[in-house]
C-alpha cells in the first residue's frame, strides 16, 4: 500500500514486497535489492537504514531522501506486579504517543496493540476516547509496535490482539495492510488465526471485513443484551442496532468460518444482573461465539464501578445454563494502567 507523508515521502514499511520491488526498480536499483530490505525491515527487525550491513551506502541514501521509515520510540515501560505484563508507551514521529500490551501467557506471548491515536467511538466506560482521535496509525506504526516489543524482551510475539486504543474498522484499509503484511511469509509470517481485531461494531466494515475470506477472529464490543441499554455506553449503537450488528457477525461467521467472541463489559448495576444474562443467551443463542466477561475497569473521569466477583461468577453460570460459552478475563496488568488509553493519557496530563 503506497502512503505518502505530508513531506511526500513514502512510508517504506508499509509496502508489500511486490510494491517495494516496484519503488526499488523506479530508484534504478535491482529487484533482490527490495527482498533484502524487506527482509531486514520485517525479519531482522532493524530500527533503521544503518543496522542494515548488506546494504550498500548509496542505496540506503536513496531510501533516506524517499521514504519515511516508521520506528516507534521507547517512552516508558511498566510492568505489573501481579501477572509481568508489561505495558510500554512508545513515541511517533510527529509527537504523538501509544500504548501496547505484552502479556505472557501459557500459550504463547501475546501483544496488545493500538489502532489509531485517540479514538472517537464515545464509548462511556473507555479512556482512550476522552480526547476524541488525532488520527489513525499506518500499517508500519502497527507493525513497529510488534516489531519493537519483540526487540525490547527478546522473546517471539505468537498471538496478536487489536484491541488497545482506537477502533480498527474506523482504519480500515490500514488495519487490513497491516493483517497483510503481519501474516506475510516475507516477514514475520504469523499466522492469521493469532490475530484477533476487535470492533465496537461498525456494521458495514465487519461486512466488508467478512469479504477479504481472511482466517483472522473477529470480536465484538457487545456490552449490553438490548439497545437501549447499548445506547447508554456506546454511542455506536444509536447508528447500528443489536439486530444489524449481530447479522453482519453472523455473516462474518458464515464467511470466514472462525468462531466469534463477544466481549462484554461488566459494569456495576448497569448491565450485570441474571435478566441481563438471560436476555444475553436468548440474543446469541445458536451461535457459534464465546462470551468475554470483563469486570470493567473504572476510569476517574467516569463513575462506573466493578460488578462484584459473586455476581460475576453467577452471570457466567447463568450464560453457561443456557449453553452460551463464557469466560471471565483475567484482568491482566490491573496495577499499571492496563486499560485502554490511561498509560497515554496520564504521560500526557503528567507533561
Ligand atoms: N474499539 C475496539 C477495540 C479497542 S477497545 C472495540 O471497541 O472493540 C478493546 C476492548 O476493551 C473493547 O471491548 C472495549 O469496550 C473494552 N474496554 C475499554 N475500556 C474498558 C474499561 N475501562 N473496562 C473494561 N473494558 C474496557
Amino acid at each position: 500500500m503506497i502512503i505518502k507523508t505530508s513531506e511526500g515521502l513514502v512510508d517504506i514499511k508499509s509496502l508489500n514486497l511486490q510494491e517495494l520491488t516496484e519503488e526499488i526498480k523506479s530508484l534504478g536499483e535491482p529487484a533482490f535489492r527490495a527482498k533484502q530490505l524487506y527482509e531486514w525491515m520485517h525479519k531482522k527487525l532493524a530500527r533503521n537504514y544503518d543496522e542494515m550491513t548488506n546494504i550498500p551506502k548509496s542505496l540506503k541514501e536513496k531510501c533516506k531522501e524517499h521514504f519515511f521509515y516508521a520506528c516507534v520510540s521507547q517512552e516508558r515501560v511498566q510492568v505489573s506486579q501481579i501477572d509481568g505484563t508489561q505495558k510500554f508507551l512508545f513515541g511517533l514521529h510527529d509527537g504523538n504517543f501509544i500504548e501496547s500490551v505484552l502479556m505472557k501467557y501459557k500459550f504463547g506471548n501475546s501483544v496488545c496493540i493500538s489502532s489509531q491515536v485517540g479514538c472517537r467511538m464515545g464509548c462511556r466506560f473507555c479512556a482512550s476516547t476522552l480526547d476524541g482521535l488525532e488520527r489513525g496509525l499506518l500499517p508500519s506504526e502497527m507493525l513497529d509496535q510488534i516489531y519493537a516489543i519483540t526487540r525490547i524482551s527478546g522473546e517471539r510475539v505468537s498471538h496478536v490482539v487489536v484491541m488497545g486504543s482506537g477502533e480498527p474498522m474506523d482504519n480500515y484499509d490500514n488495519v487490513l495492510q497491516f493483517v497483510r503484511l503481519l501474516s506475510d511469509e516475507n516477514g514475520l509470517n504469523l499466522s492469521q488465526r493469532n490475530i484477533t481485531v476487535s470492533t465496537c461494531g461498525l456494521v458495514p466494515n465487519i461486512r466488508r471485513l467478512a469479504d477479504e475470506h481472511l482466517q483472522i477472529n473477529l470480536a465484538l464490543s457487545l456490552h449490553a443484551s438490548n439497545d437501549e441499554k447499548r445506547k447508554k455506553l456506546m454511542p455506536i449503537a444509536n447508528t447500528y442496532t443489536l439486530e444489524e450488528v449481530i447479522d453482519a457477525c453472523k455473516y462474518y461467521f458464515d464467511q470466514t468460518g472462525r468462531q466469534l467472541t463477544f466481549e462484554y463489559a461488566l459494569v456495576g448495576g448497569v448491565n450485570d444482573t441474571e435478566d441481563d444474562a438471560k436476555e444475553l443467551s436468548e440474543l446469541l443463542g445458536g451461535l457459534n461465539a464465546i462470551v468475554n466477561l470483563i469486570p470493567v475497569n473504572p476510569i476517574k473521569e467516569r463513575d462506573f464501578i466493578e460488578t462484584e466477583r459473586s455476581k460475576v461468577i453467577a452471570f457466567k453460570n447463568k450464560l453457561e445454563k443456557n449453553r452460551i460459552n463464557a469466560t471471565i478475563r483475567r484482568e491482566m496488568g490491573r496495577d499499571i494502567d492496563g486499560a485502554c488509553g490511561q498509560l497515554r493519557r496520564r504521560h500526557m496530563l503528567e507533561k
